[in-house]
C-alpha cells in the first residue's frame, strides 16, 4: 500500500465556556485536519491540535511543516509506521502536532486495512474507557457549582485546574470537594502554577480532602523540583508538560521525580510514541494516563483507544469531546454509564463531514 495524497483542512471551534488555567484562557480553537490517500482506496484521517506554550508550534508552522513533510512521505507504506516516522524526524525535530496528525492518519488505515477497531489492533481486548472531566479555574463556588453540573451528567472523576495563589486554591479545592461529596475522584492540575515551595505548602493540605494525584505542580523545566515533591508528600505526582518524549519519560522516570506520565499524543508526535513512552514508563514501574488538548472528537477518539489498548494507561482525562462544541467530527464512541465505549468500526471509527 502506498500514501497518494495527503490533503491539510482547518477547522475552528470552541469550548462551551472559556477553559482558564494557570497560564493561559483557552476559547477559540483552531485545528488541521489531515486526510491520507492510498492507492489501494483505503483513506486515513488524523488530527494536529498545536498549543503553542506546550508543543511549542501553532497551526500555521503545523500547516508548513505538514507540505514539506507531505512530499517525502508520498509513495510511502501508512502502514510502516517506523519508517514514516524515521523520515519524519529525519526532516523536523519536534513538531509533534504535526507529526501526530500523519500519524494518526496512518494507524486508521493500517487499523482499517486490518479490518479492527484501532484498540484491537493496537493489542487490546476491551474498548471501554473512563474518563475525568476538567473544571477550569474559576472562583470556588463556581468551580463547586461545575462540578455539581458534571456529577448530575454521570461522571464520577473530576479533574481540578489550579496553579494560582495557594490560598485560594485550597479554597477551590474545599468548595469542590464540600459540593462533591466524597464519593467523586477528584485530581490536580497545576500547569506549571507553583513553586517548590507552594507546593510543599498545599499539598499536605490537599491530601486532607482526599485528592487522586497531582498534576505538573512546578515548571516543565523542573524535574529535580518535581522528585523533591515527590519525596516529601503522600499524593502521586504526575508530570504533563515536563514529558515530550521517550527519553523525556525515561528521565523523569529514572529520576524517581514522578508516579505517574501523562502522555498526549499532540506533545509526542502520535500513537507510535505514545507507545513508547508507555513502554519506557511500565519497565520503571511508573503509571501513565492519557489526556488531549483542545481537539475534535477525531484526536480525542484517538487517544480512547490509546487508553483502552494499554493497560499500563492507569488514568484518562480524554474530556475534550464532553467540553467543547466541535461539530465537524462524528461518532466513535457512545458515552454509558459514565464511561466511553468505544465502538466497533475498524480504524479510529470517527466520521468526517
Ligand atoms: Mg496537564
Amino acid at each position: 500500500m502506498q500514501i497518494t495524497d495527503i490533503q491539510f483542512e482547518k477547522v475552528s471551534f470552541s469550548f462551551e465556556q472559556p477553559m482558564k488555567v494557570a497560564f493561559a484562557e483557552i476559547k477559540d480553537i483552531e485545528t488541521l485536519l489531515v486526510k491520507i490517500d492510498t492507492d489501494e482506496g483505503l483513506s486515513g484521517f488524523g488530527e494536529a491540535a498545536p498549543l503553542p506554550f506546550v508543543t511549542g508550534d501553532n497551526l500555521d508552522s503545523a500547516w508548513a511543516v505538514g507540505r514539506e513533510l507531505r512530499k517525502a512521505l508520498l509513495g510511502c507504506d501508512p502502514a510502516a509506521i517506523g519508517g514514516i516516522h524515521r523520515r519524519m524526524d529525519s526532516l523536523y525535530n519536534g513538531c509533534g502536532a504535526i507529526k501526530c496528525a500523519i500519524d494518526m492518519a496512518c494507524y486508521d488505515i493500517a487499523a482499517k486495512a486490518a479490518g479492527m477497531p484501532l484498540y484491537r489492533y493496537l493489542g487490546g481486548e476491551s474498548g471501554h474507557v473512563h474518563s475525568d472531566v476538567t473544571i477550569g479555574i474559576d472562583t470556588p463556588d463556581a468551580m463547586a457549582a461545575k462540578a455539581l453540573e458534571w456529577i448530575e451528567k454521570g461522571f464520577t472523576i473530576l479533574k481540578i485546574k489550579l496553579g494560582e495563589d495557594i490560598e485560594t486554591d485550597l479554597a477551590r479545592m474545599q468548595a469542590v470537594r464540600k459540593a462533591a461529596g466524597p464519593s467523586i475522584a477528584l485530581r490536580i492540575d497545576a500547569n506549571q502554577g507553583w513553586t517548590v515551595k507552594d507546593s510543599l505548602r498545599v499539598i499536605p493540605e490537599l491530601e486532607k480532602l482526599n485528592v487522586g494525584l497531582i498534576e505538573q505542580p512546578v515548571a516543565a523545566w523542573n524535574y529535580e523540583g518535581l522528585r523533591e515533591i515527590r519525596q516529601a508528600v503522600r499524593l502521586p505526582i504526575a508530570a504533563d508538560e515536563s514529558c515530550h518524549t521517550p527519553v523525556d519519560a525515561a528521565r523523569l522516570a529514572s529520576m524517581q521525580a514522578v508516579d505517574f506520565i501523562n502522555i498526549k499524543l499532540m506533545k509526542c508526535g502520535g500513537i507510535y510514541n505514545a507507545i513508547k513512552i508507555n513502554a519506557v514508563a511500565e519497565s520503571f514501574g511508573v503509571s501513565c494516563m492519557i489526556g488531549c488538548m483542545g481537539e475534535s472528537a477525531l484526536a480525542n477518539v484517538a487517544g480512547m483507544h490509546v487508553a483502552a489498548a494499554l493497560d499500563n494507561i492507569k488514568e484518562v482525562d480524554l474530556d475534550a469531546v464532553y467540553i467543547l462544541s466541535d461539530k465537524k467530527a462524528h461518532g466513535g464512541f457512545e458515552h454509558k454509564g459514565g464511561r466511553a465505549v468505544l465502538t466497533d468500526t475498524p480504524g479510529i471509527g470517527v466520521t468526517i463531514d
